[in-house]
């Protein structure tokens, strides 16, 4: 048995390759020859199988420790192709803060379709537990599923895997993880009692913001199977060059995470020392480690969010960022800077956004791999304009000596 790392680089070995080449090969055919009408072969169109799919599929398996692997065309093609294995009047408890396409799926597709859908707060044992076992007495059925994100966006609340997983076995329930924030480097939720996890591998896993994809991974053969299904027949399949890309990505992802996790650290300290942050979201911060260990994580990863004090517009500072791209996504080499409320959430209505904690003046970051102090750099320049247009609209009022006199505090 090879080590992660070793993992990352090579995957499983594969037997079809006669030249040497260090890589495994790129297969666009998309039908395969029979030796004789009843051959069966391993392969015999490409939805149903491609050998360079089977690398991948094969490979994220092996390093969430599952029995199978599927890729698909996108991380949502992924959780479409999960959550259909389940059938209308399904119960399904939702973790609050799930990625908003994720949540237009579940409410604006499968709900029409007989899922029902009910937000828990997964941090709230209690509260889950109650949700998960419905009420048979009343006609509430227990829940078939739980459904969350190991760290929520743009909050960076840490979900404890193992707590959640443990109440939905407990009613029969099956745990449905997405990773996409954590990647296996940091944590495998199969290891923690998981049944499923699902990747957006756009983001860390492909790494260079330049390929769509999804992977899923299941403990059980019995739930791969539907899942199997799922891809063969809707057909989301990851197309083979897009499968190498996501492969080669995989090979640097924990050189990557480790320098995104070390900036990221960098950036939020800086954060909290700079007067016109007012709060600063980061489970990577000194002093959570213990929280993060006690939750099964290796490390926070590389997306933060910081609140600007009242007053500072956050898209004057957005706006004038150099180094970091004002963009959506995450989890690339290049950092990238985003306004939830306007930008990834602007979809939610304010008053939820605020339930939730994403106000106006929340900023998400998504740290790459650059220098920190060209990152932080960056970050100061930006506050020194946004600063400046504070003044403007607000004459000559000191925001500082405001802060100074506790205002802010
Ligand atoms: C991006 C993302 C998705 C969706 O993945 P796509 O590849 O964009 O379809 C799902 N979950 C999370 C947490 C994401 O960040």
């Amino acid at each position: 048995m090879t080590r992660f790392n070793t993992q990352l680089v090579h995957g499983l070995p594969v037997d079809d390759n006669t030249t040497g080449a260090v890589n495994p090969p790129i297969y666009n055919s998309t039908t395969y020859a029979f030796e004789k009408v009843d051959a069966m072969p391993r392969y015999d169109y490409a939805r149903s199988g491609n050998p360079t799919r089977d690398f991948l599929e094969r490979q994220i398996a092996q390093l969430e420790h599952g029995a199978r692997g599927f890729a698909f065309a996108s991380g949502l093609a992924a959780i479409h192709a999960v959550l259909s294995i389940f059938k209308p009047g399904d119960r399904i408890i939702v973790g609050k803060n799930i990625y908003g396409g994720t949540y237009s799926l579940f409410h604006e597709y499968f709900a029409d379709r007989g899922l029902i859908f009910e937000a828990a707060d997964t941090h709230d044992a209690k509260a889950l537990e109650t949700a998960v076992a419905g009420d048979p007495q009343q006609g509430v059925p227990a829940a078939k599923a739980v459904y969350f994100e190991v760290l929520t966006n743009p909050l960076l609340d840490v979900n404890d895997v193992r707590l959640i997983a443990n109440i939905a076995h407990k009613h029969g329930a099956i745990a449905i993880v997405d990773n996409t924030f954590v990647t296996p480097y940091l944590q495998r939720p199969l290891d923690l009692g998981a049944d499923v996890v699902i990747h957006s591998a756009t983001k860390y896993l492909a790494g260079h913001s330049d390929v769509n994809a999804g992977l899923v991974v299941t403990l059980s053969e019995e739930i791969g199977k539907a899942v199997y299904f799922a891809q063969n027949r809707f057909g989301g399949v990851l197309a083979p060059a897009e499968c190498d890309a996501v492969r080669r990505g995989i090979q640097t992802l924990a050189l990557r995470m480790d320098r995104q996790q070390e900036n990221a650290k960098a950036i939020a300290q800086y954060l909290l020392a700079h007067p016109l942050v007012k709060t600063v979201n980061y489970p990577g911060l000194p002093g959570r480690d213990r929280e993060l260990a006690a939750k099964g994580l290796r490390g926070a990863g590389g997306v933060l969010s910081f609140e600007v004090v009242p007053g500072v517009d956050p898209a004057d500072v957005l706006n004038n960022l150099r180094v970091f791209r004002l963009a959506v996504s995450l989890g690339a080499v290049e950092s990238l800077a985003e306004l939830p409320c306007r930008m990834t959430h602007f979809e939610l209505p304010r008053e939820e956004r605020l339930k939730v904690g994403i106000t106006d003046e929340l900023v998400r970051l998504a740290i790459g791999i650059e220098d920190a102090a060209d990152l932080i750099e960056d970050l100061g320049q930006a506050f020194d304009i946004a600063y400046e247009r504070y003044l403007e609209r607000h004459g000559e009022s000191d925001i500082f000596s405001q802060i100074t006199s506790g205002i802010f505090a």
